[in-house]
């Protein structure tokens, strides 16, 4: 590494793991770094914002990002993607078609709309969504991605907070699961009109399996959790959404 975790701005959560909490929508972007390769996990709202990830990845990796992981298609999330240059991108195949949500025109409006209605300047959205390309690599289950001397799993969770839910599981002691919005810590989880909610307390038990008790689990939005936070905000989301246990 050139530089620090800290040096960075980045929380360092294990040996080669760390994230970025990004400012005015409190997204998480995290970094894999293994012995050959680096891995972001998001990459924030804006070709701006994902450049600016991007760059501090690289410093951090001291190389190239060559794995690009989109836990699911929303703006505070993707936007950032193209600026990701060179990066294979990966996203979870989920329900129906998963590149619609990158291709299709109608998918790209309604990101730039939810964007613009959540306060980002609508020239950044326009020209983000423009930008946006589909994932070489939709993942159905899990798929291991070698990093070099590390491993990390990326897993088709959902659907829940979106039909297209990934989740990314970084061996380790400890054990770190990227969440993406399946989990939130800094508010009520965010369910917007393409939320499965029927299917979201299956995709935490999925999310609980893939990581276990010990894990750290990092949201989508907020501080890292454990494992029992995980289990109340399933059961929270179970009652709420009138889904039987
Ligand atoms: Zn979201």
């Amino acid at each position: 590494m050139t530089v620090t975790w800290e040096e960075a701005g980045w929380e360092r959560l294990a040996p080669g793991v760390g994230r970025v909490r990004l400012p005015v929508w409190d997204c998480t972007a995290g970094l894999v770094v293994g012995p050959d390769a680096a891995l972001l996990v998001d990459a924030g709202s804006s070709l701006a914002e994902g450049a600016r990830v991007c760059a501090a990845a690289r410093a951090l990796a001291g190389g190239a990002v060559r794995f690009l992981a989109l836990t699911h298609p929303h703006f505070d999330h993707v936007f950032g993607a193209a600026a990701v240059e060179g990066a294979e991108i990966y996203a979870a195949r989920g329900e129906g078609c998963g590149r619609g949500v990158y291709d299709d025109e109608r998918g790209r409006a309604e990101l730039v709309e939810d964007a613009v209605g959540n306060g980002l300047d609508r020239a950044a959205a326009e020209e983000a969504a423009a930008a946006l390309v589909a994932p070489g690599h939709e993942v159905s289950g899990q798929l291991v991605l070698p990093l070099g001397g590390r491993e990390v799993v990326l897993a088709d969770v959902g659907p829940g907070h979106t039909g297209h839910d990934l989740a990314v599981l970084v061996p380790g002691d400890p054990a770190v699961v990227f969440c993406g919005d399946l989990v939130e810590e800094s508010g009520e989880p965010q369910a917007g009109p393409d939320a499965v909610p029927s299917g979201w307390p299956a995709a935490l038990d999925r999310l609980l399996g893939l990581g276990g008790e010990d894990a750290l689990y990092v949201p989508g939005h907020g501080a890292v959790v454990d494992a029992a936070f995980v289990r109340a905000q399933r059961d929270a989301l179970a009652a709420r959404f009138g889904v039987s246990q």
